[in-house]
């Protein structure tokens, strides 16, 4: 019996180290105005971490309306939150030449650098669209983990950390049963990797998230037991071997 029981402890703590089932990863793109006067507070009550991608792209220099101050993006990493780099300018990467790419991101990890905020290691292809050459850039430049579009779970076994695809990509037809869809997908090694834009997202309607409709998604991650993080989290929570 003692032999029996003893196993099964060895049984367990061999599945500890594996990755988790339910782990998520939350990450909001284009430095939303709602990202710190809504979504961050919410997050902290329910004790999520989470990623904000930020660009000075569309009209971030010019409507502080709707658009993060450089002082709410340092308070949200005050906050605990990981600051990610989503380029100057929202210039698709598969456009753009390589140096052009390399003082996109580099004006962002300036920028973080000018408000104390520590130098991005994840970052979010504008736009979704992503390639290997700009993904070996910013490997190149410290890069652990990117984001791009898609519909599916990101496999830590056979996927590029650099070209991450996303599970679920919050829009104002999105339903509560298609984001519990996306979060099932968080199982057998795989990690389900959530986009949101603003919430709400005035300036760009498109990829608008209600906020009641975010309170039900977030409710959701609760109840299920999720394991909700940032994408640099991912270092410490993926399995090693
Ligand atoms: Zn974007």
């Amino acid at each position: 019996m003692r032999t029996i029981l003893l196993l099964l402890l060895l049984a367990t703590s061999a599945l500890a180290e594996t990755t988790a089932n339910k782990l998520v990863v939350l990450t909001f793109d284009d430095s939303v105005a709602s990202h710190a006067t809504f979504v961050a507070p919410l997050l902290k009550k329910h004790g999520f971490g989470a990623t904000f991608f930020i660009t000075e792209g569309f009209e971030f220099l010019v409507d502080k309306t709707h658009y993060m101050t450089w002082a709410q993006i340092r308070g949200l990493h005050d906050m605990g939150f990981e600051i990610g780099n989503h380029t100057r300018k929202h210039a698709g990467v598969t456009k753009q030449k390589p140096e052009q790419l390399q003082a996109d991101v580099e004006h962002i990890e300036n920028q973080c650098a000018a408000n104390g905020i520590p130098r991005p290691v994840s970052f979010c292809y504008p736009g979704y669209a992503s390639s290997e050459a700009a993904a070996k850039l910013l490997a190149s430049r410290g890069y652990l983990f990117a984001r791009a579009g898609g519909a599916r779970p990101y496999d830590p076994a056979k996927d590029n950390p650099l070209l991450m695809p996303q599970a679920f990509d919050g829009k104002p037809e999105s339903t509560l049963e298609q984001f519990k869809a996306a979060v099932a997908q968080a199982r057998d090694g795989k990690v389900a990797v959530l986009t949101f834009h603003g919430v709400p997202d005035i300036k760009h309607p498109w990829v608008n998230t209600d906020p009641a409709n975010f309170e039900a998604y977030m409710n959701h991650l609760k109840q299920e037991g999720c394991t909700v993080i940032a994408m640099r989290d991912l270092q410490r929570h993926l399995r090693k071997d």
